[in-house]
């Protein structure tokens, strides 16, 4: 399986990082050695001292699908469920500056927790979902995915034009506003629609 994200996909957030709205989807990849599952801790790397977190949808694709259309677009992920997209962001930042790759920013060994998976049709509405997280009982992020710039169809057939989407595929659709950095310690909870689906410490 792969991961792959998408990057400013919230006006707001792109905006908290001095960063351009774009105009197309911003994509990069994690390996799978990035994933964290069932809770548990996420272990603070030495070569960062700005690791943010960034609460963000994640899709599982449901099956191969290459050139899809927008408009069948819906019929290649059945669940949702959260991730947080870790970042290195001294690192990126420098990376930025240079016009380098993220990789090493983005793709780092358990960089990106997972929560369990849910039906879509157990949401009535995907373009109104409440993604929260809190840090030590605090909220820091709390955006909906009302105000996504990409929608869900125009991502899978964005990224299908270049990279076939495969059955288990993991799809990271961006942050809202309020990203900040974790200290060892820290306790992270994340809810979608109310419901805790994170819930995990930094170690
Ligand atoms: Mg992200």
């Amino acid at each position: 399986m792969k991961i792959i994200a998408i990057g400013r996909n919230y006006a707001e957030h792109a905006k908290e990082l001095n960063n351009p709205i774009p105009t197309t989807p911003v994509i990069f990849m994690k390996p799978d050695t990035a994933l964290l599952k069932d809770n548990k801790p996420f272990y603070h790397p030495d070569f960062s001292q700005d690791v943010h977190h960034e609460i963000e949808l994640v899709l599982k694709i449901r099956k191969e699908g290459k050139h899809i259309s927008e408009k069948f677009a819906a019929d290649y992920f059945d669940e949702v469920g959260l991730g947080i997209d870790f970042t290195a962001r001294d690192i990126q930042s420098r990376h930025k500056e240079k016009g380098l790759p993220w990789e090493l920013a983005k793709g780092f060994d358990g960089s990106a927790p997972i929560s369990n998976f849910l039906p879509k049709s157990q949401f009535a509405d995907l373009y109104n979902l409440n993604l929260k997280l809190d840090v030590n009982g605090q909220t820091r992020q709390d955006g909906n995915t009302k105000d996504l710039l990409f929608s869900f169809e125009r991502i899978l057939a964005f990224v299908s034009q270049y990279i076939t989407l495969k059955k288990g595929d993991l799809i990271f659709t961006g942050t809202p506003e309020g990203v900040a950095a974790v200290q060892t310690g820290d306790h992270l909870e994340g809810y979608l629609e109310g419901q805790k689906l994170l819930d995990f410490y930094v170690k």
